[in-house]
């Protein structure tokens, strides 16, 4: 049975390098039908905080991965918080000390001896790297002040809660030499690695808390980024499946998830390229789920929507224009209000040409003149107005849809003037013909 964790150290955000590292383990779990754990390393006192600990579980909901066992959720193996396993720890410490591989110092502390011997890491993504036996001094696992170091509580966690695998960052894998030892003079078998490369930022520097596009709740959940997009692009770091095409559900994912096609080498972060990915879900979404996905971002923005079947329309109709969230209520607006501001420089064009008020109002007339509204019929109207008007089709509408809507830019007109009705769309031409 596949067990495997996620073991954030609660000192910050979520950061996608550590949303990444669940998702691997995640992706390996779900894949071949094991169990998933969240594990919170919170034993730092000093640099641990719960507001920390809340946002990475937040985080990780937001992606989607949920977690089998852990905080919120229980299990047969918890407490899942290290601050809450100092009896488990002392009794691992009681076990080294009776097999002799424990002595004290004079300030207290408690050291481990290393075994001193050549010790080989079979990692699924580095492949096999041997340590030469060590001339480090001991390692301190207990400290003065009785708190416990972390490779000591991150081994005797994986022993306890019977991990199989471990998924974790690269930056760990130069002292997996110091968990082995550990595993072996407890006479536990060490779980299988995998150490994933880093990400780094596309000009190859380190990418760190401060970086655009490194926090998941910052940058993601506020940056109006779906959390399939998020997903799909993060596998992507560090991992090609074998498949064709980028775009790949969670289900498609998870069956063609392999680590030994993981990377070796560092992987490259392009905000771009997440922004792609999320515009292609944004526009595979349907019309009532990219509204839910978008409604907070309307409310931010201070759209007050009465009509939430026109708003889903009017969305639809626009998301082959944008990428994230984020951009929406900028493109549809108007669509909330009828104090619609008007861009200046289009309404310096419109009042330069003597003509255009005519125009507007054959438009006018031709909307009135129409019984019925759906937009086949508000398109026709257009047409005979120009045609009335002398002018071509393509005259007329961007001066209708600068009436309509202010904008020089947005969906087709004849979308606009059937979501806004037919009284709307006559009382805004009016509006436009008053300025
Ligand atoms: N708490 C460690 C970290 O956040 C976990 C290391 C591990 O996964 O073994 O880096």
């Amino acid at each position: 049975m596949i067990r495997v964790r996620f073991a954030p150290s609660p000192t910050g955000d979520l950061h996608v390098g550590g949303a990444r590292t669940a998702l691997f383990n995640w992706l390996f779990a779900r894949k071949n039908g094991g169990t998933f754990i969240l594990r919170i390393e919170d034993t730092d006192g000093a640099r641990n905080t719960e507001e920390a600990s809340a946002g990475i579980l937040k985080g990780l909901k937001w992606l989607g991965l949920d977690w089998d066992e852990g905080p919120e959720k229980g299990g047969d193996y918890g407490p899942y918080y290290q601050s809450q396993r100092k009896d488990i720890y002392d009794a691992y410490l009681a076990k080294l000390e009776a097999m002799g591989r424990t002595y004290v110092e004079e300030n207290g502390a408690v050291r481990f001896k290393f075994s001193r011997t050549s010790i080989t890491v079979h990692d699924m993504v580095c492949g096999d790297v041997t340590f030469a036996p060590t001339e480090e001094p001991d390692m301190t696992l207990r400290r003065p002040d009785g708190s416990y170091i972390f490779h000591f509580v991150n081994v005797v966690d994986d022993i306890e809660m019977k991990m199989t695998h471990v998924f974790r960052g690269e930056d760990h894998l130069s002292n997996t030499w110091k968990h082995i030892d550990l595993f072996n003079a407890f006479g536990a078998t060490p779980p299988t690695y995998a150490h994933i490369p880093l990400i780094l930022n596309s000009d190859s520097s380190k990418m760190s808390k401060r970086d655009a596009g490194s926090a998941i709740e910052k940058s993601y959940m506020n940056g109006g980024f779906l959390p399939d997009a998020v997903f799909n692009y993060l596998c992507l770091l560090g991992w090609t499946p074998r498949t064709e095409g980028e775009v790949l559900d969670r289900a498609t994912l998870t069956s063609l998830f392999e680590p030994g096609e993981i990377h070796s080498s560092n992987a490259r972060f392009d905000m771009q390229k997440c922004s792609w990915f999320n515009a292609q879900y944004l526009r595979a979404m349907s019309p009532v789920d990219l509204f839910a996905a978008s409604r907070p971002f309307l409310d931010q923005a201070g759209l007050v929507i009465l009509d939430e079947p026109t708003a889903a329309a009017a969305i639809h109709s626009i998301r082959e224009k944008v990428s994230l969230l984020t951009e929406i209520p900028d493109w549809i607006h108007y669509f909330f209000r009828e104090d619609y501001p008007y861009e200046d420089d289009v309404l310096t064009k419109l009042k330069a040409k003597p003509e255009n008020p005519a125009l507007l109002q054959a438009a006018m007339a031709a909307f009135a003149a129409f019984p019925d509204w759906t937009e086949a019929a508000v398109h026709t109207a257009i047409e005979e107005a120009a045609k009335s008007a002398g002018v071509k089709t393509g005259a007329l509408m961007p001066l209708l849809r600068f009436a309509l809507s202010g904008q020089s830019r947005g969906p087709g007109v004849s979308t606009i003037a059937f979501l806004l009705g037919k009284e709307t769309t006559i009382a805004r031409i009016q509006r436009t013909l008053a300025l």
